[in-house]
């Protein structure tokens, strides 16, 4: 099988071209046609002489994907089936707003983490995705915003499909192109990565001393409601995640986002906000405050809207930030929680 070109850095791509005796320079070349004009073939790359492109085509290939099918919701929402170079689908949305447009992208095919809310939960984890699969649902949808809004993406969250942190590696190597100039040269400010709350992984990321933003789905900040909501609490529960979380703060001098859905029932009572206050106390953080998306899942509904403000107001009181977000595409099931390949 030939080798996806895209999963070489510079670095072994300068070396490739010194093995077979030709000038490193031509290494640069191929990686500007590769990351910075998005070449999709070999014979593409005009600047490169016939034989050289030979050569590249029998060793090599450019694995990329397709936007399989296009959803837009009257909102002006797109939701995007992406399918990858083996038929494996994946799903990424542009979210537009007044001031930007945020592309919101997948790092799984599906996710093992059962979250019992979630619509992508209930697809068994397939495959991790490379470092160029997560930056070409960014390409494809910067391309998008300036066709639809006219304007360059702003924005990029970690809140598609699957956990970016059970697929660090590559998450890490999609953002450094992201944000190089030799790829979209976006700022690590405008980049969010948000987790189940993974703490060693947190840790790593403090320790790789990253500059995007880090967003934590929380739900509940007590140990018993969220472990119904989440089975990876049982193991990583909130005072292991409060820990990870203040060594984060500690590096990174960053504020946390909670995410954090209100349900009918499950974290709705005045209890739930308190602790969500304490817990925020504890933390240098803000909230953001998402209401249910539905996903058919009789057991979940969104909570009594007087909840939700009593939410904010708690947490204000206390000088904690609290945001209600409103659902965005949902008519086309490109909200939180409910991408889930649904085929219509
Ligand atoms: N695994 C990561 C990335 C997915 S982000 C994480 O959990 O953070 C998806 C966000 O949508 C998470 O905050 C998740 O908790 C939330 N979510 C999942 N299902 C939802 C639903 N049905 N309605 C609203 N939000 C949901």
């Amino acid at each position: 099988m030939k080798t996806d070109i895209r999963a070489l850095s510079k670095e072994e791509l300068r070396n490739f071209f010194i093995k077979n005796g030709d000038k490193a320079f031509r290494g640069n070349q191929v990686y500007e046609w590769l990351w910075i004009k998005a070449a999709r073939s070999f014979d593409a790359m005009t600047n490169l002489s016939k034989d050289t492109r030979q050569m590249l085509n029998a060793n090599f290939v450019i694995n990329h994907i397709a936007v399989d099918k296009m959803q837009r919701s009257i909102d002006g929402t797109i939701k995007n089936a992406i399918k990858l170079h083996d038929a494996l689908i994946v799903e990424s949305v542009l979210i537009p707003t007044k001031k930007r447009t945020t592309a919101c992208v997948s790092s799984q095919v599906g996710c093992s983490l059962d979250c019992n809310f979630c619509a992508t939960a209930k697809l068994k984890r397939m495959r991790n995705l490379n470092a160029d699969e997560i930056y070409d649902q960014v390409v494809e949808i910067d391309k998008q915003s300036q066709l639809y809004h006219k304007h360059k993406l702003s924005n990029i969250v970690f809140m598609g499909m699957g956990e970016p942190l059970l697929n660090y590696k590559n998450v890490m190597m999609a953002i450094d192109k992201i944000t190089s100039d030799e790829g979209l040269g976006m700022a690590s400010k405008r980049i969010t990565l948000s987790t189940v709350g993974i703490p060693k992984m947190i840790k790593k990321m403090a320790d790789d001393e990253v500059k995007f933003n880090l967003a934590v789905s929380l739900h509940s900040a007590i140990n018993e409601v969220r472990s119904t909501l989440m089975p990876i609490n049982e193991k990583n529960n909130l005072e292991d995640l409060l820990e990870a979380l203040q060594y984060w703060y500690q590096k990174t001098k960053k504020k946390i986002t909670f995410e954090y859905v209100v349900f009918k029932n499950h974290n709705d009572k005045q209890k739930d906000i308190d602790a969500l206050v304490n817990y925020c106390k504890k933390i240098p953080s803000k909230v953001n405050l998402i209401t249910y998306n539905t996903i058919g899942e009789e057991e979940f509904k969104t909570a009594d809207k007087e909840v939700i403000d009593q939410y904010v107001r708690v947490l204000e009181a206390n000088n904690i930030i609290a945001k209600v977000r409103k659902s965005r595409g949902d008519d086309i099931d490109a909200a939180c929680g409910q991408l889930a390949n649904k085929i219509n």
